[in-house]
């Protein structure tokens, strides 16, 4: 938990709702049950008994999320609202789905017709860069969910957080919706800041993208779904090319930059696999415990492996003090998936050992993929929650999803800290049990 506090989750509001929502003035009628979501109402971190009965004897209150949803009352006039959607960061599946989901959901839901398209992430909001802002209506977005990417362009880099205020100030922006991962996310708590320091009333929302799945306190991010389903039909493929040859090794390099969701999920879809090489879990080449002792015992006993990589997974192997950073300062991972081609077809040779190694790198093809159909609806009520929010009066959050209902988390909270797989809890055991790789691979 970071030894994060009850009022670190507090989300924060621009002022009092005092406007009656248009999606309330058009049901009370025809839906008069319908349900409002009032400020009040909060989803409990921590949904064990024993939590309960320890929160009970404390008489401490439990942390608790924010419930999303749509309120009765509004903060912003929706017809003298104007609402900007930006995307930064890599690609990642359903983006496009996200961005029709917001323009619908302002337009349809809440009446609000004044909707615009920032191109190229933060790049768009500096006049330099000669991106011009796009007008989005339903009828510019309505097949957009049928392709990959993200219609409005993306980049990295930062950019002067004055100069993007000034650009929100002078467009007369009310809302600003962020899709992208935890530099996107810092860049709006920023925006925010400034925001403040300069007493505008602007709502700035995030909706986090990580195909990584890798976000504290929410159960599934966007995108993730379709990641590890079209991960798992490239790792059948390469099941195919190991058992095509004698002594085959396939080796597959899956997204999962400090977290090994994807790798994790894709193996246990396509149980074929053998190994499975996280961040999470450290892991030796050589020595008697090593990777390469164990494939070779694989491969003398049955004549083709499987391995399946995440890009963050055996970092430690690599020289340090050579670190590459990418235009946002993230540090770029050494290829360790190009690492141990290389190794695997030493080893085999070192040991006289006929082997054919093949090694398949999708993560391109698995980013720009369009949205399965389960990411598609969990996309559209992401962005819905997310424009309820923001119509509430609602800002410097991202919208999430724990036990299975929708909520709004303060974006520092979101950010403080990467989510990653416990090695001693029941995923990871999953996959140990489905491949038969050994608990531990590293020699100390
Ligand atoms: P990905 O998961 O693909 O890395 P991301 O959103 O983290 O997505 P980045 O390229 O790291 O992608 O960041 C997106 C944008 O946010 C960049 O333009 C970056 O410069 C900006 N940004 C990141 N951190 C900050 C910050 N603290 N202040 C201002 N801008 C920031
Ligand atoms: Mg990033």
């Amino acid at each position: 938990m970071n030894d994060l506090k009850r009022e670190d989750f507090e989300v924060k509001k621009l002022g009092k709702a005092t406007i009656l929502s248009p999606i309330y003035k058009n049901y009370k009628e025809a839906a008069p049950d319908k349900e409002y979501i009032d400020d009040s109402r909060r989803i409990i971190y921590d949904a064990s008994l024993d939590a309960f009965n320890s929160a009970k004897s404390s008489e401490e209150e439990p942390i608790s999320f924010l419930k999303a949803g749509a309120r009765k009352d509004i903060y912003f006039d929706p017809s003298k609202t104007k609402a900007a959607i930006v995307t930064c960061g890599g690609l990642c599946p359903g983006i496009n789905n996200v961005i029709r989901g917001l323009v619908n959901g302002l337009y349809y839901r809440y009446n609000v017709k004044n909707i615009w398209g920032i191109q190229y992430g933060y790049q768009g909001f500096i006049s330099d860069y000669g991106h011009e802002m796009v007008k989005l209506t339903p009828n510019v977005v309505k097949d957009i969910h049928l392709f990959g990417g993200t219609i409005l362009g993306s980049s990295r880099g930062r950019q002067d957080i004055s100069a993007m205020v000034d650009t929100l100030e002078r467009e007369n922006i009310n809302i600003l919706f962020t899709i992208g991962g935890d530099g996107t996310l810092s860049g709006n708590h920023v925006i925010q800041q400034e925001i403040e320091r300069r007493g505008l009333k602007i709502a700035t929302a995030g909706i986090p993208k990580t195909i990584d799945n890798d976000v504290n306190f929410m159960t599934k991010t966007f995108g993730f779904d379709t990641a590890f389903t079209t991960a798992a039909s490239i790792v059948r493929d390469a099941h195919n090319e190991a058992t095509g040859a004698y002594n085959g090794v396939a080796i597959v390099k899956l997204m999962g930059r400090d977290s090994g969701f994807i790798a994790a999920n894709a193996a246990l879809a396509m149980p074929d696999v053998n190994f499975v090489l996280i961040p999470e879990s450290k892991f030796d080449m050589y020595g008697p415990k090593g990777f390469l002792n164990e494939l070779k015992k694989r491969v003398d006993e049955r004549h083709h492996a499987l391995v399946v990589v995440a890009e963050g997974a055996g970092q430690h192997l690599f020289e340090e003090g050579d670190e590459v950073l990418d235009k946002s300062g993230n540090v770029k991972h050494k290829d360790i998936g190009v690492y141990l081609k290389d190794e695997i077809n030493k080893f085999f040779a070192d040991e006289n050992m006929e082997a054919t190694v093949k090694y398949i790198d999708p993560s391109y093809i698995i980013r720009s993929e369009v949205a399965i159909p389960a990411d598609s609806v969990f996309c559209n009520d992401l962005a819905l929650n997310a424009v309820h929010g923001a119509m509430a009066g609602f800002t410097d959050f991202v919208v999430g999803r724990w036990h299975n209902q929708f909520t709004y988390l303060p974006i520092p909270v979101a950010t403080a800290s990467r989510k990653k797989i416990d090695i001693d809890g029941p995923l990871w055991w999953s996959v140990l049990e489905t491949t038969g790789q050994p608990i531990n691979m590293y020699n100390e």
